[in-house]
């Protein structure tokens, strides 16, 4: 009798447990459509409608999940069009400045670039997508830890975090294929120009309230520098 109704019981509450995880793993699933969903509104939206057209940037902005980047309260902002913040003060930079200045950069897939202001991480996985090795520098020691575990934890091993001083670059890798700089400097730090390789492209915002972003190119030696657009970027701290 007891046995029995013991047996009732804990049947009772196993199928308790399965329909409570079954809910559960049905609401993740509603959610994570709802990411993809987003996602794809804002490659649509965001960026093919304003001119973004590298097929390898497009895949890579459909692919990566912004919303894993940006603090759990943030996440159902993570795809509208804006910058958001990432803690520290910083900002991960808005969906369509990071795929220009990506596009800028003319990758073939076979790059080693550099990024100075690693941040959330995004932007470098952005281009581990798209190139064969990223080396990034962000000044803030927590956001370099938080960002080296969480690329790890996405899978990626064509990514290498450092903390410093990104106005120095990181000579034990140089040159590079294409160096890409998210915060701003007033001007542009000298010892990124002689770690470009010859016939690459920098990109880089500059200025104080006033930026510009400027795509860079060493030809023949020689610094050619565009303006692209006018932008808001953190300013490049110093150690
Ligand atoms: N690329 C980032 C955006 C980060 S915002 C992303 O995708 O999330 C700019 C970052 O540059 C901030 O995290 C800031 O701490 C960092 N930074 C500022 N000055 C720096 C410097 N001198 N060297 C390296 N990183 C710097």
């Amino acid at each position: 009798m007891i046995k029995n109704l013991l047996r009732v019981l804990i049947s009772g509450l196993m199928l308790t447990t399965q329909l409570f995880l079954a809910s559960k793993t049905a609401a993740e699933n509603q959610k994570e459509a709802g990411y993809i969903r987003a996602r794809a509104d804002m490659v649509e939206n965001q960026l093919i409608a304003r001119g973004i057209k590298d097929k390898r940037v497009l895949r890579a902005m459909r692919k990566v999940e912004r919303h894993k980047f940006l603090p759990p309260q943030l996440r159902v902002l993570a795809y509208t069009d804006r910058p958001l913040p990432i803690g520290c003060g910083q900002t991960i930079s808005q969906p369509y400045i990071v795929a220009l200045m990506t596009q800028l950069l003319e990758l073939d897939g076979h790059e080693k670039i550099l990024e100075i202001g690693t941040g959330s991480g995004y932007q470098a996985a952005i281009l581990a997508e798209i190139c064969s090795h990223v080396y990034t520098i962000e000044i803030l020691e927590s956001l370099t830890s938080d960002a080296r575990d969480l690329l790890k934890e996405l899978g990626y091993t064509n990514i290498s975090v450092k903390c410093g001083d990104g106005f120095l670059g990181w000579e034990e890798y140089a040159p590079y294929d294409a160096i890409i700089v998210t915060c701003a400097p007033t001007e542009v730090p000298q010892p990124l120009l002689e770690q470009l390789k010859e016939g690459a492209k920098l990109v880089i915002p500059v200025g104080e309230y006033y930026q510009e972003l400027k795509l860079i190119e060493k030809i023949d030696g020689q610094i050619r520098i565009k303006n692209v657009i006018p932008v808001r970027f953190v300013p490049m701290l110093r150690r």
